[in-house]
């Protein structure tokens, strides 16, 4: 029996965390070698070695230029758009992001004593496809077989409902991490979980609040002083970790005193945690816009949800608990470690897919026990239905209005993987090419929405108009796309031509590249 030893791998935008299922079945937190169970996601270039975590994020005040953190938030963004130099060398968010996953995996294959071959690796239900194709990226630049992405809040649901699943319920996962914000609606029904509806904001988090704060330091200085220290990067990642400390102190204490040093000079102020709360309402407020408007999706009214389970960090401060309250009298179940549930999710979803890789290839690959703590009432392994977070569209000529228009192929919220497939008529006769541009987004309108990628297929000559161009849109369990055109005899395969991220040839360049690096 070759053994394999799979992670879940919660990369998130200000801390990481990797999970394992243990020798009893149970997932449990990977601590690194710093002996934290979070990992922040800071990287330090320190010449040819490289540096991730805490000491990483200790030296970004004294070196910030050496400094490269929030890499999440420029995933899925080609190089042109998004880079970092160090040492003549250009990296992409994916690598970056690749050298969190080697310190992860590292500590890890240190702490188990055995190699590590396989991830699952979150993300925020609202990436994108590009997003998520640069994670999957990500994971394999750091030497790992990703053997799936799934969303942060499936996982966390996936985490809190394994030893729920007797007990048919409606959960409302919230999600406030770091840098992004995600809610999800599942059912658990007879041993099975599906996700109803799923919304968020990948650019609302714990980063937002705090700058509120950083603004109000700066401003204050800047009034007795008359200069503004944000000016400066070093100041910036000073007042980011006063920002930071006062913020947390904020959800278990009425009030906080933030005193700042800058440049010989200095400031002291008082916060109270209903300035605070005033002054960042209108976070407060865009998060319960998503709240409901996930509610509005799934066609659910609040008194249809069983349970709020919170997720991420931010969900330990009071205003947060305080709006969901308001929506919602159920129990807040926070037994869960937000900051864990995430990886430990990720950790049972790993097992889970070698379970049923182990069920299609007849080969065994993990202990019997195991499948036995992962199997529903029937036998068969626990079943998670996850949903599409966009729209998925083609492009098309409206001949009546002469003008584009995008048809949905893969309508938001269709439990995946997905295959669909429609034909279409060609706009005219004698068409030497169908160009099928492919969207993702809600609006009928190309210009509103995000471009995928063209599928360019030549048609034979003297084809009538209305001949038919056959369309497959195939959705896999990671929500990354693939698409077929078939046309008039050419049944040529076509792969969407992505505009973002790494090229295949680039990805084996990248990886050999980072693997000459020493990250510690
Ligand atoms: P996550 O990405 O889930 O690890 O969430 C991290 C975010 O939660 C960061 O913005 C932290 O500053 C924030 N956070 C963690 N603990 C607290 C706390 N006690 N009060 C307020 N925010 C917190």
């Amino acid at each position: 029996m070759s053994q394999r030893k799979v992670v879940g791998i919660d990369l998130g935008t200000t801390f990481s965390a990797i999970a394992h299922i243990d020798a009893y079945g149970k997932p449990q937190i990977i601590p690194n070698t710093e002996t934290e169970r979070i990992t922040p996601s800071v990287i330090f270039f320190d010449d040819s070695h490289v540096i991730v975590g805490s000491v990483a994020k200790n030296n970004a005040v004294a070196e910030p230029e050496k400094i490269v953190d929030f890499v999440k938030r420029e995933m899925g963004k080609p190089k042109d758009q998004f880079h970092r130099e160090f040492g003549g060398k250009i990296y992409s968010a994916e690598e970056l992001s690749a050298l969190i996953i080697k310190k992860l995996k590292a500590d890890a294959e240190k702490y188990l004593d055995q190699p590590i071959t396989d991830a699952v690796i979150t993300v925020p239900a609202y990436f994108n496809d590009a997003e998520r194709t640069a994670t999957i990226t990500a994971g394999q630049l750091a030497g790992l077989n990703v053997l799936q992405i799934i969303n942060e809040p499936t996982a966390a649901a996936l985490a809190y409902g394994l030893d729920k699943l007797d007990e048919n319920q409606t959960v409302f996962v919230f999600d406030l991490g770091g840098g992004t914000f995600d809610v999800t609606i599942m059912r658990i029904v007879d041993h099975k979980i599906e996700m109803l509806a799923t919304n968020g904001d990948h650019r609302l988090g714990g980063k937002d609040w705090d700058d509120v704060i950083v603004n109000l330091i700066a401003e204050e200085f800047d009034r007795l002083h008359g200069e503004n220290p944000l000016l400066d990067l070093h100041s910036y990642q000073e007042l980011h970790n006063r920002a930071l400390a006062a913020k947390i102190q904020l959800s278990s204490r009425n009030n906080t005193i933030i005193v700042y040093h800058h440049g010989g000079k200095s400031v002291k102020l008082t916060l109270t945690r209903k300035e605070f709360e005033k002054r960042t309402r209108h976070l407060v407020e865009k998060c319960k816009t998503i709240c409901e408007m996930v509610m509005q999706e799934a066609k659910l009214k609040w008194d249809k949800i069983d349970k709020v389970l919170l997720a991420g960090g931010m969900t330990r401060m009071p205003m947060i608990r305080a709006m969901i309250s308001g929506l919602s009298a159920v129990p807040q179940v926070d037994q869960v470690n937000p900051d864990e549930v995430v990886s430990r999710g990720a950790a049972i979803q790993g097992i889970l897919s070698i379970l049923n890789e182990e069920d299609i290839s007849g080969e065994k690959t993990v202990d019997d026990s195991l499948r036995q703590q992962f199997s529903a009432l029937d036998g068969g392994l626990i079943e998670v239905t996850d949903i599409t977070s966009h729209t998925l569209g083609v492009v098309l000529w409206d001949q009546r209005q002469l003008q584009e228009y995008v048809f949905p192929m893969i309508p938001k919220m269709t439990p995946i993987p997905a295959v669909i497939r429609n034909s279409f008529g060609t706009a005219d006769a004698n068409m030497q090419r169908a160009v099928v541009k492919v969207v993702e987004g809600e609006s009928t309108v190309p210009g509103e929405c995000t471009p995928l990628g063209v599928c360019d297929i030549q048609l034979p000559p003297y084809l009538p108009k209305g001949s038919p161009v056959k369309l497959t849109y195939q959705y896999n369990a990671n929500q990354v796309l693939e698409v077929e055109v078939q046309a008039a005899g050419n049944n040529a395969k076509v792969t969407i031509d992505r505009n973002t991220g790494l090229a295949p040839q680039e990805i084996e360049q990248a990886a050999s590249g980072l693997g000459e690096l020493q990250v510690s």
